[in-house]
């Protein structure tokens, strides 16, 4: 590369390691004009794209955030920590794979619907019934029934839904 000193097109490396986290390789590169010393880093090129909110507003993607939208979902619910930074961590690493310099924010609420299905229903319909803004009971059941047809075996998720209240917030305000 070029020296950014006297723009001299050839610089020699002198030295080449790892950094401590093993995340980058530092090189010690030396004008062969004018001498001068620096260095320059290397890293996999992992950035997260922007998320593209309603009316285009946009917005840096926040790990924090995306948590918290988790937790919130599941609430009382018998998670395990650990499976949730296991969904975490899948949904950061298909946005990196993806490469996409711009997400829009209902692609990343479809992944966060995805992890919570497999993670647990009740909070994947909490999680929808507010996302997806169900206008009516009628729209939250017939969620809840394609479930159900998805996923054999959750007669009582209807029920226990219903009695913690939950599709109050599924309403429109
Ligand atoms: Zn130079």
């Amino acid at each position: 590369m070029h020296c950014p000193f006297c723009q001299h097109e050839d610089t020699r490396v002198i030295d080449s390691r790892l950094t401590d986290d093993g995340a980058s390789v530092r090189r010690r590169r030396e004008c062969e004009q004018c001498g001068e010393r620096f260095n320059t880093f290397e890293t996999a090129e992992l950035k997260l794209p922007t998320i593209v909110k309603s009316g285009e507003r946009r917005e840096v993607f926040d790990e924090r955030k995306l948590r918290v939208s988790f937790e919130r979902a599941l609430q009382k619910r018998p998670v395990a920590s650990h499976d949730v930074d296991a969904s975490v961590r899948a949904i950061i690493n298909d946005l990196r794979r993806s490469g996409e310099r711009e997400v829009p924010s209902r692609q990343l609420g479809e992944l966060v619907m995805r992890e919570l299905k497999n993670l647990d229903q009740v909070a994947y319909v909490r999680f929808a019934s507010v996302y997806r803004k169900f206008e009516d009971v009628q729209a939250f059941r017939e969620e809840i029934e394609k479930l159900e047809r998805d996923l054999p075996g959750l007669e009582n998720l209807q029920l226990s839904l219903l009695g913690e209240g939950d599709i109050k917030r599924g309403k429109k305000s």
